[in-house]
């Protein structure tokens, strides 16, 4: 039992460098965060020898009783933090806990409306190369021109003209909260199910810093590992006894096999981390913080969708400056700030291309920035687009190299691991 170093070097450089990657930029993906040593701990455990087909209690292989310590306690602590009778933490990605809900509640050509991927929905939603825009008639509902606020409108309108038999509520980009009250009004007045993906905001709604998804939904689903702060992977919510066995059977046999344990016990690791008092102060420093970059961004010259944000996740839409997306994620990379470009609104670029970037607080807030630090982040982006607006997509070799310096002085501050 060699260590991988010795085992296998090339590997083992990749993992320190991306360690070394970590540790000097400035991480602003808002779908990303910085788990605890616990959780890695749980998921480089023993647990990912073991296979548990089935679940607690009634698995299809022997020897499953510490798999089953691992996964009772995830599940107990998921229903603890969204106060729901039922969690089945077993789906390995956001995108399959999806699938399991669709599995679970819809047959091929079923109708479905979601939001559309480039108003700040998510490709499982009903987009057309993904699964669910393939085996689905999926149609897509947007934000309102004048505001770039949720349509409920047009979400009525066109479940009323399409008669889906799930709506599905949520995104990758939504910086304002959703009104699940009249989402799940629209959905029973034509008699369809409220899915809400709560992926992006779950670590939110866990901290009781935004409103749940229920009573309204009859099921949620998420991601783990975004404001969560968990492992990667899925997770399936409900207060409904009879869909969660759909649910259930969904996820196994209907579409995965053995479920990761190893992550699953990592989920429940980090589920009661997110239960205690100081996750709490972290979700309100995560907004507190999105907040202060939206604000300075916008004082700098930059333009925020809806002007400011609720939650972790802001969409800069870089029109005023008269730069792309694409070259800005670039510039800014170069400056050690990663994030990526981002289609905003009736975006008129390409999604190759984009006039925006998406930007969040969660890997920040974690190792420690306050507002005072995204403030100063914020200033470092207006000094890197102010170079792209006057140079092309070359931007300023200068005050790139500059800002890196001053980026790695910083992350030297807040060390992490
Ligand atoms: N749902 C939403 C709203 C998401 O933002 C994402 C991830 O980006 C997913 C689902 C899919 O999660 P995963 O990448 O784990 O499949």
């Amino acid at each position: 039992n060699a260590d991988l170093a010795d085992t296998d070097p090339a590997l083992a450089q990749a993992i320190d460098k991306e360690l070394t990657r970590q540790r000097d930029e400035i991480e602003l993906i808002a779908s990303e965060n910085i788990v605890s040593k616990a959780v890695m701990q749980a998921q480089g455990s023993v647990m990912t020898n073991k296979y548990a087909e089935g679940y607690v209690g009634r698995r299809y292989y022997g020897g499953c009783e510490y798999v089953d310590i691992a996964e009772t306690l995830a599940m107990e602590r998921a229903c603890q933090l969204f106060g729901c009778e039922f969690a089945n933490v077993q789906p390995n990605s956001g995108s399959q806990a999806n699938q399991g809900v669709f599995q679970a509640l819809l047959q091929p050509g079923d109708t479905i409306l979601g939001m559309s991927l480039d108003a700040g929905g998510h490709l499982t939603h009903g987009a057309a190369p993904n699964q669910s825009g393939k085996w689905f008639n999926a149609v897509q509902y947007g934000v309102r021109k004048q505001d770039n606020l949720l349509d409920y409108d047009q979400v009525q309108e066109l479940a009323t003209q399409h008669k889906p038999k799930l709506i599905v509520a949520g995104g990758s980009a939504i910086p304002r909260q959703i009104d699940f009250k009249r989402m799940r009004e629209i959905a029973d007045s034509v008699g369809a199910y409220l899915h809400v993906d709560m992926a992006h905001f779950a670590g939110l709604v866990a901290a009781g810093e935004h409103p749940s998804p229920f009573p309204h939904a009859h099921v949620a689903t998420t991601t783990t590992h975004k404001t969560l702060r968990g492992p990667r992977g899925g997770m399936i919510v409900t207060n409904d006894a009879a869909l969660a066995k759909k649910f259930n059977s969904a996820i196994f046999p209907g579409i995965q096999g053995g479920p990761l344990m190893h992550v699953i016990a990592a989920k429940a690791v980090a589920f009661g981390e997110a239960l205690k008092p100081e996750f709490k102060t972290y979700i309100q420093n995560v907004i507190a913080n999105a907040q202060a970059l939206s604000d300075q961004l916008i004082k700098g010259g930059l333009d925020t969708v809806t002007h400011g944000t609720d939650t972790h996740v802001l969409l800069v839409d870089l029109r005023p400056k008269g730069v792309k997306g694409n070259a800005t994620e670039k510039a800014l990379g170069r400056a050690n700030i990663t994030c990526n470009k981002n289609g905003v609104p009736f975006d008129p670029e390409k999604p190759t291309i984009t006039s925006g970037i998406r930007l969040g607080s969660p890997a920040g807030t974690t190792r420690g920035f306050g507002e005072a630090e995204f403030r100063q982040i914020a200033d470092w982006i207006i000094e890197v687009v102010d170079g792209l607006a006057a140079n092309g997509e070359e931007g300023n070799a200068a005050v790139e190299a500059k800002v890196r310096s001053e980026v790695a002085k910083l992350c030297a501050r807040f060390p992490i691991y």
